[in-house]
């Protein structure tokens, strides 16, 4: 049998990877969420040297189980609440395998025809299920793609923002003016933000500072502030051609301002890319919609995560352009060398997803996000994000109980932002000793190993972070943590 693709063993072993996954998710309470283990354990564990004849699944599968699995970082533990939640399901399993297994990468509609239909389906369904604009479907002027990350999406969205003012302008690369172009960035924003504007080589980088807001109760830009910083700009001789803005910041959950944000963006001619990495997970709930997804009509393009807290999986970002004609002619428009000339292309208006991305193979990530969406259904998937809120909303009710803690802003969704205020005596933590107090409280909290939270800076003001995510963390577990958190305070 071919010792590459031997269908016994896919079977035998493939099902033993099966069990493994299964025993270890429901073993996983026991084990710790961060590992104890110090950088370079692994190179220890294995050999240094590839092995020169192939080895059998049973050691492979061993080696797995006893060197990998437990010293990986365990986000699908239920007392997991740092970052953001990647949680996972079954039909996110068992669809990736399937597309693996398959490995067609969709480049053009013939190199695989329904990988590429299934992500023009998906995306639109996608639009549908969270009543995004129209704009957004694929019959219409624009359209969405499952890209491999938000900050990958957040770097095609600048770049298609600098080709469609060169366009404006009409000018090319050679012009003296491309190196006055300036970008714009919630300072709350993600670092991708940052980081896309440093790679695509855009000389002037501004982020747009945050202030408290009594109003929201959280932090946020102020729109005047960011309009009179464009003006300036202007007056300078630069050229905006740009804004990054967040719906669900990463350091607090906020949300920027975005019709405000893109009326400024209008009148100037910036491209308007919004992130909703996170947040855009819960637009599935209309009421959720509402209340997060102001302004979405206006903006160039919009990025969401399947992947955090939809459980879809990393490589499920998807992307949405308002004007795919633009975004594709940045991308260096139909580039199309002998082996990728086909008639199907030619004649028809279909897409072919190597003009949505560099590089032509994909993976079939459509496959996996289909799965999921049927599997759970809308309903499905509006639970999951409703009952992760119930968890947030139980831990915050221990927060307010406490006269130690407090809240440092609004809860978004499934974020809460807190910090002890008060030492184990219960006098009041002077101001000035805060940010040191709270920094020693997450270092005792996180020590076992067997909670995992992260703190945030704002403006010099310190402080813990709780997002619970996964679908086996129950009240008793934030119960525990709560514990865990007093005992913890006590020492301090
Ligand atoms: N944007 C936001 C708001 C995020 O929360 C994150 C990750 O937490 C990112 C961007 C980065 O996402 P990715 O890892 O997909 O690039």
């Amino acid at each position: 049998m071919n010792p590459y693709y031997n269908i016994d063993d896919l079977l035998k072993y493939g099902n033993q990877a099966l069990d493994l996954i299964g025993e270890t998710y429901q073993n996983l309470e026991k084990e710790r969420v961060v590992p104890d283990v110090e950088p370079g354990f692994l190179r220890q564990l294995l050999p240094e040297n590839p092995p020169q004849k192939g080895e059998s699944f049973e050691d492979i599968l061993n080696d797995t189980k006893t060197k990998i699995l437990p010293n990986l970082t365990q986000w699908q533990h239920p007392n997991f609440y740092a970052y953001f939640p990647c949680n996972m399901s079954s039909a996110a399993i068992i669809g990736d395998m399937i597309s693996l297994a398959f490995n067609s990468p969709g480049f053009t509609w013939i190199a695989s025809p329904a990988t590429t239909e299934l992500e023009n389906i998906v995306a639109d369904w996608i639009v549908k299920m969270m009543n995004l604009p129209e704009k957004f479907l694929l019959k219409n002027s624009g359209g969405g793609a499952i890209l491999a990350s938000i900050g990958i999406s957040i770097f095609y969205s600048i770049h298609a923002g600098k080709y469609r003012k060169m366009k404006e302008l009409g000018i090319d690369l050679t012009d003296p003016k491309s190196l006055k172009f300036v970008g714009y960035y919630t300072s709350l924003s993600h670092s991708e933000n940052q980081r896309g504007l440093l790679v695509k080589d855009i000389p002037y980088r501004r982020a747009v500072p945050v202030h408290w807001n009594e109003k929201i109760k959280n932090f946020s830009i102020d729109v005047q502030e960011f309009r009179e910083m464009v003006e300036k700009d202007i007056s300078d001789g630069l050229i905006p051609f740009w804004c990054g803005a967040t719906i669900g910041t990463t350091p607090c959950g906020s949300v920027d301002p975005i019709p405000e944000i893109a009326e400024v963006c209008k009148k100037y001619g910036m491209w308007l890319n919004v992130d909703a990495a996170w947040a855009g997970g819960a637009f599935v709930v209309p009421e959720l919609r509402q209340e997060y997804g102001a302004g979405l009509e206006e903006v160039d393009s919009l990025t969401i995560n399947f992947a955090k807290g939809t459980m879809s999986g990393n490589g499920s970002a998807l992307f949405f352009v308002g004007d795919k004609k633009v975004y594709n002619e940045s991308l260096g428009g139909k580039i199309n060398p002998e082996y990728l000339k086909n008639k199907f292309t030619e004649e028809n208006d279909i897409t072919d997803y190597k003009d949505w991305q560099l590089g032509l193979g994909k993976r079939f990530n459509s496959l996996r996000l289909w799965f999921v969406i049927r599997k759970y259904g809308v309903e499905g998937l509006q639970k999951n994000i409703l009952d992760k809120i119930e968890l947030t909303k139980y831990f915050e009710s221990l927060v307010t109980k406490s006269d130690k803690f407090t809240l440092v802003c609004k809860r978004s969704l499934n974020l809460i932002c807190f910090r002890m205020i008060k030492d184990k005596d219960g006098n009041i933590i002077p101001e000035d000793k805060l940010n040191e107090f709270n920094r020693k409280l997450l270092e005792l909290i996180n020590l076992s190993g067997h909670y995992y939270l992260v703190g945030s800076e704002i403006n010099g003001l310190y402080f813990l972070r709780f997002t619970p995510g996964n679908h086996n963390t129950l009240n008793q577990h934030i119960d525990a943590l709560w514990k865990h958190i007093e005992e913890c305070a006590l020492k301090l």
